[in-house]
């Protein structure tokens, strides 16, 4: 099967001396406000924001951010900032010959108006038809559901890594039709490594010789519901994977790096696991902070509490800040927002060299979110 490079649209064949794909549509610019937000103290507006994402929490948080960026409701940020949101990959997996990257995808199909809102992840107006074909012929996994349209992604990702483009300059083409149209170049999304990386859970299994079994992340997380203590995390080559192009640069310029009340674990814990990655964070001049996805004694949702178990840490607001630990003692953070349910734990934060606030952390809507968004720069910016 061929695509010539003078086809419309995406290119799957890399074209002589070009590194990107290209596209043949031209998109309209997108108008932006001037620069009217600056810091709360009249210190200079932020203008490069770098975001370290999961899934669904990454991608609620960015839409909130995003939304009260152009609203000016994020003092401190300037209105035309840049955002650049280093996703994680380690959940990515093939199926039915197919490269699926499930966080870049929640991230790409949030922020440009596809994602099914109700279930969190893949498209909106979603048709199941393939999925059906695939389980008369009784092909497996039948546990994992790609819909009709969600497929039309993994097939152009996969051909276009077949034709030898890196996953981050697949990203790049996927964005031209989800990103650019809304964001133009205010808005990059970046694989956090081009290098095949997978989180494989170990969960108890007494059929087995050894007493357990290793699964992928997606077979714990979908057929297993994450409904049985997981025992081990492993991050199958992400210790010898690197940076994508990128997203060492994104770190050292950024202005502020937010960690979003993302799973500390399998979405932003492996973001810092790229060697590199985590010097990365240490090491840039912008100020680090996150947002607690622990609230009370619960993740909100999803599956924070099994992998922190999984690896020991205690499942709380201060567990996880502590987890990640200050900058100025080893860790990666300068600020950490926990819920205002958890304001006995900001004292404990406060000792370890953490600046911590306690404030509502329920993303409910977007002007909650961009509230979050905002309380998180005041945290870090210098009064
Ligand atoms: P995933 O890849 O789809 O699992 O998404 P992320 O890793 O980006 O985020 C998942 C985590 O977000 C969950 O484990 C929760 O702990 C957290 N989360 C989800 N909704 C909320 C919310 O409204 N508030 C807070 N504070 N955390 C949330
Ligand atoms: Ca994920």
């Amino acid at each position: 099967m061929s695509y010539p490079n003078s086809q419309p649209g995406i290119c799957y064949t890399r074209p002589p001396g070009t590194n990107v794909p290209t596209r043949t549509a031209q998109l309209s610019p997108v108008s932006t406000t001037p620069d009217v937000t600056s810091g709360p103290t009249g210190t200079p507006a932020a203008r490069n924001l770098t975001v370290l994402s999961g899934g669904m929490g990454g991608a609620r948080f960015l839409q909130g951010l995003l939304h009260g960026i152009r609203a000016g409701s994020i003092p401190g940020v300037a209105r035309d900032a840049q955002v650049t949101v280093i996703a994680n990959t380690c959940d990515d997996w093939w199926v039915h010959g197919l490269k699926v990257c499930p966080d870049l995808d929640t991230v790409m199909y949030t922020l440009g108006d596809g994602i099914d809102l109700e279930r969190g992840w893949g498209r909106r107006e979603e048709t199941w038809s393939a999925k059906t074909e695939l389980e008369r012929y009784g092909v497996e996994p039948t546990w994992f559901g790609l819909g009709d349209r969600d497929i039309a992604t993994h097939l152009v990702r996969t051909q276009m890594l077949e034709a030898g483009y890196p996953l981050s300059a697949v990203t790049t083409a996927l964005c031209e039709r989800w990103l650019r149209p809304a964001y133009g170049d205010t808005l990059t999304l970046l694989p956090m490594t081009d290098d095949r990386v997978e989180t494989h859970v170990a969960v108890a299994d007494p059929d087995t010789p050894s007493g357990r079994r290793v699964v992928h992340f997606q077979e714990y997380w979908v057929r297993l519901r994450a409904q049985v203590p997981a025992e081990t995390v492993v991050f199958v080559g992400l210790d010898q994977s690197t940076p994508a192009p990128g997203v060492l640069d994104a770190i050292a310029g950024a202005d502020l790096v937010i960690l979003p009340p993302s799973n500390p674990v399998v979405s932003v814990g492996t973001i810092l696991g790229v060697p590199g990655l985590r010097d990365a964070v240490r090491a840039t001049r912008a100020r680090v902070v996150g947002l607690s996805p622990i609230v009370g004694t619960s993740h909100v949702r999803g599956m924070a509490e099994q992998m922190l178990n999984a690896i020991g840490v205690e499942v709380s607001a201060a567990g996880v800040g502590l987890n990640y630990g200050a900058r100025g003692n080893g860790g990666v953070l300068d600020g950490w927002l926990v819920d205002e349910r958890d304001a006995d734990q900001v004292a404990r934060l406060e000792a370890a060299g953490i600046a911590v606030a306690a404030v509502p952390l329920m993303m409910t809507d977007h002007d909650a979110t961009a509230a979050m968004a905002a309380a998180a720069v005041a945290l870090v910016t210098p009064a």
